[in-house]
């Protein structure tokens, strides 16, 4: 299909009649953006301007209750329960990505129903990075400011107005169901368009060369180097919440006596009672352990395990922590190490 114009005066109407999904969008709150349900397009602007954090939890909640029990057996079992299709919009590039890197964690020799259902019932709308922020190194981890991959719409903010390219079958259905609002694109919209992709590339001022990274991370598990590297951390766990790969969680039985439900919230592997046993022994005692263990889930375990890296490159962590652990730093350290 060809592309498409949607005039940003019309964003609402393309909102609005999305009404059959349950439409994530990001919006700011107070001083960050954070995607969220928008039951009313026309009195919600969405926020497209900044960063928006935790698209992630549409398909993966930060809690969620899987399901309640009594002693008759399970009762409400949420991956049998049907639900409206989401549509995440505003997306970028980057987090759509990172969909693709939880995908093998869920599907697994374990499918998990409640991400599996999720994820195929969500279409993703992207917002291409014009202008990439501080700390975006989505180009070292084979990324793109522009890149499509994962989506099933993505929108181009050109002056007043948004170029629209279709990627896949879901993308097509969402264009057909809001076909009033658009009209074609010229010829001169597509030139704009490939001219701020590269533009944008070359605004990513932030890299670092991964080549061999996980070769090197096999030689270097009692290096002094992470001590250092952990100094400044204090555990908080920000860099786990707000990235858009990392997946750990935790389950709970709540319970009264005669019923319950199992639910399962979001956990950090940065936190000490992560690893910490029945028996009062940690393996991971102190932050060094568990900033390394991050480095390596990433940068060597998901490699290991899946093939790819478990980071697309967001900055996120870097941005958001409030002691400037640096992410981008400590790789180019471990790349430097003899
Ligand atoms: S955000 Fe920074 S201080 Fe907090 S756990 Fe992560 S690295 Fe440590
Ligand atoms: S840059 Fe940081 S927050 Fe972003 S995907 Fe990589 S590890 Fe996660």
């Amino acid at each position: 299909m060809s592309a498409l114009i949607l005039q940003k005066d019309r964003l609402t109407d393309f909102l609005s009649l999305l009404y059959e999904y349950t439409l994530w969008a990001p919006v700011q709150r107070d001083t960050v953006t954070l995607f969220e349900v928008i039951k009313d397009p026309k009195n919600t602007p969405v926020d497209l301007e900044h960063q928006a954090s935790l698209a992630k939890r549409s398909i993966f909640p930060q809690s969620e209750e899987l399901f309640s029990f009594d002693q008759s057996g399970i009762l409400n079992d949420a991956s049998k329960e049907g639900s409206k299709e989401n549509i995440i919009f505003g997306i970028r590039p980057c987090d759509a990505r990172s969909f693709r890197i939880m995908d093998p964690v869920f599907e697994g020799t374990m499918p998990d129903p409640y991400y599996l259902n999720r994820r195929q019932r969500t279409v993703l709308v992207g917002i291409a990075c014009r202008e990439p922020f501080a700390n975006c190194f989505c180009t070292s981890l084979g990324g793109n400011p522009f890149s499509q991959e994962g989506l099933d719409l993505i929108l181009t903010e050109l002056d007043g107005r948004f170029f629209v390219e279709v990627l896949s079958e879901k993308g097509k259905e969402i264009v057909e169901k809001t076909a009033s609002v658009f009209t074609p694109a010229s010829a001169e919209d597509g030139k704009q368009r490939e001219d701020l992709a590269k533009r944008s590339e070359g605004a990513i001022k932030r890299k670092v060369d991964l080549e061999g990274i996980t070769e090197k991370l096999n030689g270097i598990f009692e290096h002094p180097v992470w001590k250092q590297m952990a100094s400044k951390c204090t555990a908080c766990g920000i860099c786990t919440y707000t990235c858009p790969t990392c997946y750990c969680f935790d389950m709970q039985d709540e319970t009264t006596l005669r019923k319950g439900r199992r639910v399962r919230n979001w956990d950090s592997c940065m936190f000490a009672e992560y690893t910490l046993h029945a028996s009062g022994h940690n393996p991971r005692p102190t932050r060094a352990e568990r900033l390394r263990n991050r480095i390596y889930h990433k940068f060597k375990f998901n490699v290991d395990n899946f093939g790819t890296f478990g980071c697309v490159g967001c900055g996120r962590c870097i941005s958001l922590c409030p002691f400037n652990v640096d992410l981008i730093e400590n790789l180019s350290t471990i790349k430097s190490l003899a």
